[in-house]
């Protein structure tokens, strides 16, 4: 069975998620979040008090986290250790750890075949950092999707001032210029643009105009 898989990757709020589970709803297809199962084994390391900086000391307590997913509703769960911890992996201080220990190989390893193996299972709409370039290179279409550090720092602090946390403009557009640099710039796997993908700068477009491109760029691959 060939399964049709779609790659999404781009920096931190560039609104690939959002983009990626519509047109999977749309398509019938699993939308896998990559970054939440990195986001999950940093919470269990946050948990742990363990120091992102220290390798080793990470690498030792990888043997201790499963990390696996569930659909409910075809909305992704995360599971550490058979929690759900879905409810708790979206602060900032979860994803700047997740950041930092993404940089590590050992935890690159451990999340590789999890996503590999639902891609070759599903039709999947995928999305993380290297998707394209990595994790799914044969992937049938690809997207780069990003925006300015401006629009994205500018659509999270709506997000969360929507929700009601006190948050300040200037303290987001910093973390995710830091997020940017540690994706852009770590040695393995980092976060650039697959040569046979599709660009595409959300900065002056709806959420409904990404969707249709991108449903579009599928249809014509079909
Ligand atoms: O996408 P999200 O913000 O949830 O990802 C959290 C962090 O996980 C990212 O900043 C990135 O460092 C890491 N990540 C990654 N590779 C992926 C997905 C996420 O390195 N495929």
């Amino acid at each position: 069975m060939t399964t049709y898989n779609i790659a999404i990757d781009g920096p931190a709020g560039a609104g690939k998620s959002t983009i990626a589970r519509k047109v999977a709803k749309e398509l019938s297809y699993i939308y896998v979040d990559t970054g939440a199962m990195y986001r999950t084994i940093a919470l269990y390391l946050l948990r742990k008090g363990v120091d992102a900086a220290q390798e080793s000391a990470v690498a030792a307590v990888l043997p201790e986290i499963q990390v696996s997913i569930r659909y409910e509703d075809q909305a992704q769960q995360m599971l550490l250790n058979g929690e759900n911890v879905s409810g708790l992996i979206r602060t900032e201080e979860v994803g700047n750890m997740a950041s930092k220990v993404a940089a590590l190989p050992c935890v690159r390893e451990k999340l590789l075949d999890l996503q590999r193996e639902l891609a070759r299972t599903h039709d999947v709409v995928m999305d993380g950092r290297d998707i394209g370039t990595n994790i799914l290179p044969n992937a049938q279409l690809k997207i780069y999707l990003t925006a300015s550090v401006e629009t994205r720092a500018q659509r999270r602090f709506l997000e969360l001032t929507q929700k009601g946390v006190d948050c300040s403009y200037e303290k987001i557009k910093e973390d995710i210029e830091k997020r940017d640099d540690q994706d852009m710039h770590r040695e393995i796997a980092p976060l650039i643009q697959a040569k046979d993908a599709v660009y595409l700068d959300s900065s002056d477009m709806t959420i409904d105009e990404v969707a249709e491109k991108v449903r579009s760029l599928c249809q014509q691959g079909r």
